[in-house]
């Protein structure tokens, strides 16, 4: 078990410092050309891996262009085109109501308000941060994840299990010019070693520092449950 630095802001800045060094071009993995892909894509990537959309949008932002595409396409037609993605009837659904909001609200625009992205439909605050922060350069918040959340509480540095009071938390945590890339460092760092169901602590840069490290600690913090 590796022991925690003395408060919680510094183990988030410890976090971030050792998670650049090892992950130095950490960034989005969707592709997306515009904010509507963009949007699109967020959408499409909920309890989906990123993999599996960006070779779904291919095809799709070859057929479709502009919200206009998406507001006009039968529904049927759309989630047959989407139908590789998990739940690909009810985003189909999200992405054409969305594209309607989008033309009949904001004049073909993808908005840039926290606001007006949760109104759309299939956005929560999470698809909103993403698309504020890469679609219009503006960082409100901290996007949450399954791997932001895993890491965060494996790591000490939350208590809390549902994703608005984590990111809450880790905004009174982690520095805010940090905010948007700290989401990158736990996904790669997520997906390279403090995986879901098999974290390999031996050969993880952040063993010492972490209290669900599985040499001896028995729990692990992200489930509260023994390893
Ligand atoms: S891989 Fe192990 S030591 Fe590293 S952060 Fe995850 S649980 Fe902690």
């Amino acid at each position: 078990m590796g022991t925690p630095l003395e408060s919680r802001t510094e183990q988030a800045e410890e976090l971030v410092d050792r998670l650049e060094e090892a992950y130095p071009d950490s960034t989005i993995s969707l592709r997306y050309a515009n904010r509507l892909e963009l949007l699109i894509a967020v959408i499409l990537s909920a309890q989906c891996t990123d993999e599996r959309v960006n070779k779904e949008t291919k095809h799709l932002f070859e057929k479709y262009d502009g919200p206009a595409d998406y507001a006009n396409a039968p529904q049927d037609e759309l989630a047959e085109d989407l139908s590789s993605i998990t739940y690909y009837n009810s985003k189909a659904g999200y992405i054409k109501d969305s594209c309607e909001m989008i033309l009949e609200e904001h004049d073909g625009e993808v908005p840039d308000t926290m606001d007006e992205l949760t109104e759309l439909s299939g956005v929560g605050r999470k698809t909103a941060n993403v698309v504020l922060q890469h679609g219009h350069d503006v960082v409100e918040g901290i996007v949450v994840d399954t791997h932001v959340q895993r890491l965060s509480r494996r790591l000490g540095l939350t208590e809390e299990e549902y994703p608005e009071p984590i990111e809450q938390e880790l905004m009174d945590l982690v520095p805010e010019g940090y905010w948007q890339q700290f989401t990158h460092l736990c996904i790669d760092h997520g997906r390279a070693t403090c995986t879901a169901r098999n974290p390999d602590c031996s050969d993880c840069v952040l063993a010492d520092i972490c209290p669900s490290e599985k040499g001896d600690s028995e729990i692990d913090l992200a489930s509260g449950e023994p390893w």
